[in-house]
């Protein structure tokens, strides 16, 4: 197995200025007050609560065997955040005032239920641009073949989504071997054979993994995303090209009164996937083929407003939104705003596209 070693450089981004200054964890160097009377201890699981045992100290009213409560009104200090099921946010609280934790519990216990707090980063991964020799199997028929001059096929098949590393080009065919990363370095594994090489793509790229971003149908590359506390005590997720443009569109609200909160924001390819394949069953709605969702490139965020005109949300983005870069783009959609800084505003005061009605 021979071992080939090359540089590496990360996918670009349009974005990168932004995401060196953004803050995936915004919520550790605040301080957060209880304001829910059964703010419930649970152990690390997420699932169980603590619950008072035999030589703890009991707080009047309380017995061993009663769950562990955060007393409302106590200032804490969050140390760590987790995402439990339902997408629920969930964070490890301390005294603000110093002395032992308290431990795990909800977000939504807190004043402000953490609603645009950031809760952590995704990073992505695992994925390398073109270097000249690395590419990805994207036809789903990429048959392997015996070598020159008759490149028969063998009958197998190269599995969609493959890895791999290019080691001789022949006419319209590549001869490719078993691709990997390895500390920065494309590794060279076993052979394969040749094949066609209209059925590689360059560079190795998991286009329906966790990270991948899609616009109009076409794979954009893998994006860095933030975990994020939205509407409704769940986590969503923004990419980090996007998170600065959210949070001042939320900052400029929150200074005129309004929360505004993020209902859907970046959907990975398997949530459309999943959105597009029970769009017909109760309670779902219609939705975009996998690919083709404007919540699968970042720049889409659902918001929190609950009409057209006279909802006081939707009212204050009309004004407002436009100018920090947001415009509606889709008809009968009030929450469906996008980052699209060249057409929001232009021209002054230009709050949705051309056709988009209300
Ligand atoms: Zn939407």
């Amino acid at each position: 197995m021979a071992a080939e070693s090359r540089k590496l450089f990360p996918f670009s981004n349009d974005f990168q200025e932004l995401e060196d200054n953004m803050n995936p964890n915004s919520y550790l160097d605040k301080t957060f007050t209880v304001n829910d009377p059964d703010a419930r201890i649970r152990q690390a699981d997420l699932v169980q609560f603590e619950k008072y045992a035999d030589g703890d100290q009991l707080p009047p009213g309380k017995k061993v065997g009663d769950v562990k409560l955060i007393p409302v009104g106590t200032e804490v200090r969050l140390t760590a955040a987790l995402i439990g099921s339902g997408k629920r946010p969930f964070v490890f609280a301390e005294p603000a005032a110093g002395g032992a934790p308290f431990g795990w519990t909800a977000a939504s216990n807190f004043r402000g239920r953490l609603v645009n707090e950031t809760i952590g980063l995704v990073a992505a991964s695992g994925d390398l641009a073109f270097q000249g020799t690395n590419r990805t199997v994207t036809d789903a028929h990429a048959f392997v073949r015996s070598g020159p001059p008759d490149f028969a096929s063998t009958g197998e098949v190269l599995a969609l989504g493959t890895f791999v590393v290019v080691t001789e080009v022949k006419n319209q065919f590549s001869k490719v071997s078993r691709g990997e990363a390895q500390e920065g370095e494309i590794i060279t594994g076993d052979e394969f054979g040749w094949t066609r090489s209209s059925n590689l793509t360059d560079g190795w790229s998991n286009r329906f993994g966790p990270n991948a971003a899609w616009d109009d149908g076409k794979f954009i590359g893998q994006k860095d995303l933030v975990n994020i506390v939205g509407n409704q005590d769940q986590t969503e997720q923004v990419t980090a090209d996007s998170l600065d443009h959210y949070l001042a569109l939320a900052a400029a609200a929150k200074a005129d009164g309004i929360v505004l909160s993020i209902e859907s924001g970046f959907r990975t390819y398997d949530q459309q996937k999943f959105l597009f394949d029970h769009q017909h069953d109760p309670g779902f709605n219609t939705a975009a083929a996998p690919g083709t969702s404007n919540h699968q490139h970042g720049q889409a965020f659902d918001l929190n407003s609950g009409g057209f005109s006279g909802d006081p949300i939707y009212d204050w983005l009309k004004e407002n939104a436009p100018a920090l870069g947001f415009i509606r783009t889709v008809s009968k959609e009030h929450w469906h705003w996008e980052f699209r800084p060249n057409e929001a505003n232009h021209p002054p005061g230009r709050f949705k596209r051309n056709g988009v009605n209300p």
